[in-house]
């Protein structure tokens, strides 16, 4: 995304890809990226073809979830070619910048990368595009939500209660901006202690089920606290590569998601 970006008006489809699924929350370090960045992954495994846009324009962090940092080549110094990891399509900002670079921006030039982002990224022919956007209800959701056509939203949270008010809000901006709400995924929703099997509700219980079920929402997965995926997380090899129960819970949230 070299230059400074600069807003335009056209439709944000990229032109090969089938859908797009928005994933949000409603504030951050609930897993958002991390439940972005195995699904992807899940869905690749299961033999679609899968981009991951990472969105989270001020906090990008699927570089280090999927272990890739180099900047993507623009043959042409005009379209992007992203990046492939773990049968991923892969871009983000955090690509073009220095890791520890923040983004000063305002909300046009934040809406120009969107744009450059999606349109000017070679995403080739992909069945899903998975989108990492930032926490909350900003430019990025708004701009995506009026230019694209989504193909729906998925809304992450903790149990805990302040995760779920702020999430109301992620869910009441899909519907403002009439992107279908296709579930809420409960992330941290328990830890299972490895030694003696005791489950603990650290950060309270059923807070998202009873929420999905008070508006009518499916609740499409409620995923522990699990040590392998903060670690996998952090190594740049998502847990969904593997072979173990949060590996077969991505793939079935794949399964769900899209058919
Ligand atoms: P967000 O995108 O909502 O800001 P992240 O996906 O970056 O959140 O997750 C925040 C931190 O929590 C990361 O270190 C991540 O590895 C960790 N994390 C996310 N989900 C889980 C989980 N189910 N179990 C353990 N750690 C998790």
């Amino acid at each position: 995304v070299g230059g400074h970006p600069k807003p335009q008006q056209e439709k944000m489809n990229p032109p090969g890809v089938k859908s797009m699924i928005a994933v949000g929350s409603g504030k951050g370090g609930v897993g958002k990226s991390t439940v972005a960045s195995n699904l992807a992954v899940a869905l690749a495994r299961a033999g679609k073809k899968v981009g991951l846009l990472d969105a989270d324009i001020h906090g990008p962090s699927q570089p280090r979830m999927f272990g890739v940092s180099k900047r993507p080549a623009s043959p042409d110094g005009k379209t992007i070619i992203p990046l492939q990891a773990h049968g991923v399509t892969l871009m983000s900002i955090g690509f073009m910048l220095p890791e520890d670079k923040a983004v000063v921006w305002r909300g046009p030039m934040l809406m120009g990368a969107l744009q450059q982002m999606l349109m000017q990224v070679e995403w080739g022919e992909q069945d899903v595009l998975i989108i990492d956007l930032p926490p909350g209800t900003g430019d990025v959701q708004l701009s995506l939500g009026q230019k694209s056509e989504l193909t729906g939203g998925i809304v992450v949270s903790t149990p805990q209660d302040v995760a779920l008010l702020d999430a109301r809000k992620a869910l009441d901006a899909f519907d403002t901006l009439k992107v279908p709400v296709l579930g809420l995924i409960e992330n941290m929703s328990m830890y299972v202690c490895p030694e003696c099997g005791h489950e603990a509700h650290i950060f309270g219980h059923g807070g998202a089920s009873a929420e999905a079920e008070k508006l009518g929402l499916p609740l499409l997965a409620q995923l522990p606290i699990d040590l392998e995926t903060r670690v996998a997380g952090d190594s740049g090899a998502p847990v969904a590569l593997g072979d173990g129960v949060m590996s077969r819970a991505y793939a079935q949230l794949a399964d769900r998601l899209v058919k």
